[in-house]
């Protein structure tokens, strides 16, 4: 099957000159989509499209803007800002308003002089999450994650014996999942010192970020009925960056023995566009395992997944210190990692191992990928890891150090893919900012 058509042509120019600017992260080639609306306005939400610089009004456009028979009826959910409602067209709906906007932002389009009155600043939108989200799950895919954080809780016994064989994962609180990042304050827990006889309640201290993937469902499947990996990937929408904001001294005291709680409940953010899995055909990759480690069990194979199941991006954590922003310093890059390299499952895997004992996936379910970390220095994505645990502070421009995030710092994550001879597919960013317990 051929994964891509007449929208990836990297030759392909727009007529919103932005578009065009090499290493733009939203070219005509991606086209991915938020909710939003004007900041502080009581404008109904709609959905947006990002074009450039620019972000496409589909409400307006809608109304402006004549359409082909096909593709207007299916633009309504998104004119009403319902992207759940567009998800359950279908992936054929997908394809054909992906091409139709295509067409009307391709240099030369004749509905360029209607669509030019529906762009707007990104700067006057707000936005919200995409998708009411029901439910949130975060698997552990990063491999290099996993083996450093094991290590450092078991140092002769890094990664436990099931981790190569099924994809680990645990169910996260959705009602906590907000659209980018603005604030986090930093929680209040219960935390332990390893010399100390009993727990203490108050902030964390051990506050982190995790660099993280997130998938977002476009479709439901029926309790009992388990997904396989041939059907698995037209149920995914689109991916977002994820943060998985962690307090790591709660985590330590309270994560034995049913897993992570209020270490992780208290905020995840997630970048507000949405880039579909359309959009990232040509960034797909094949699944391979490195030699010596065991091949998947039959149900989370399928030749296509083999072929073309995994995904070419690059992951970013950039920190931009309190101190820095009062001195005009630009923020400073924490980590860079290749997804390829660190994820050790694919996207349609975790679809598949999820539903597998007939859990019912929805429309707008959260699938965290698992913090993204390379093998090498500088690859990690956590201060977890870069600090080793605490041990080994970061030394930052300007003499700052850190070992864990301290309030007014703002921590933003970056992800995109770029190929020879493409261009560049990005994700946009998601950044938050600590502010003190109280
Ligand atoms: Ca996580």
């Amino acid at each position: 099957m051929l994964l891509t058509d007449a929208t990836h042509d990297p030759a392909l120019k727009s007529w919103v000159e932005s578009a065009n600017a090499p290493g733009c992260d939203f070219p005509i080639q991606n086209l991915p989509y938020a909710r939003l609306r004007g900041a502080g306005s009581d404008e109904p939400w709609r959905i947006g499209v990002a074009i450039g610089e620019q972000v496409l009004d589909l409400s307006m456009a809608s109304r402006q803007c004549p359409w082909g028979e096909a593709v207007a009826p299916l633009l309504q959910p998104l004119a009403e800002g319902d992207l759940a409602a567009f998800a359950a067209q279908g992936p054929t709906a997908w394809r054909l308003v992906r091409e139709g906007l295509s067409l009307a932002l391709e240099a030369g389009s004749d509905q360029a002089p209607f669509l030019e009155l529906c762009l707007r600043e990104p700067g006057e939108l707000e936005y919200s999450l995409p998708f009411v989200v029901r439910n949130y799950t975060d698997f552990y895919a990063g491999i290099h994650h996993a083996r450093a954080v094991g290590a450092l809780f078991r140092p002769d016994n890094p990664l436990l014996p099931n981790y190569t064989w099924v994809p680990i994962g645990y169910h996260g609180r959705a009602s906590s999942v907000v659209a980018e990042g603005g604030t986090v304050r930093r929680p209040m827990g219960q935390t332990k010192a390893a010399d100390a006889a009993e727990p203490v309640f108050g902030p964390c201290r051990r506050l982190d970020y995790e660099l993280e993937l997130g998938l977002w469902m476009g479709a439901a499947n029926d309790l009992g009925m388990p997904v396989d990996m041939a059907a698995a990937e037209s149920r995914l929408f689109g991916i977002t960056l994820l943060n998985d904001w962690s307090a790591r001294d709660m985590q330590a005291w309270e994560y034995q023995p049913l897993g992570p709680f209020l270490a992780k409940s208290f905020a995840t953010s997630v970048s507000p566009w949405v880039v579909t899995f359309d959009a990232l055909a040509p960034l797909r990759r094949p699944f391979q395992r490195p030699a010596g480690e065991p091949q998947p069990l039959p149900y989370l194979d399928s030749a296509r997944n083999r072929d073309s199941g995994a995904l070419e991006l690059t992951v970013e954590a950039w920190l931009h210190t309190e101190r820095m922003k009062k001195h005009g310093q630009p923020a400073v890059r924490l980590s860079r990692a290749n997804v390829l390299q660190a994820a050790y499952w694919t996207p349609a895997q975790l679809v598949t191992h999820h539903t597998s004992n007939g859990c019912n996936l929805q429309i707008g379910d959260l699938l965290g990928t698992g913090t993204l970390s390379g093998p090498g220095d500088g690859e990690s994505g956590s201060l977890l890891e870069l600090s080793r645990g605490g041990k080994a502070p970061i030394e930052l421009p300007g003499g700052e150090r850190r070992t864990f995030l301290e309030d007014g710092d703002t921590l933003t994550l970056k992800a995109y893919g770029e190929v020879p001879g493409g261009v560049r597919i990005g994700l946009g960013s998601v950044a938050g900012t600590v502010l003190p317990a109280d």
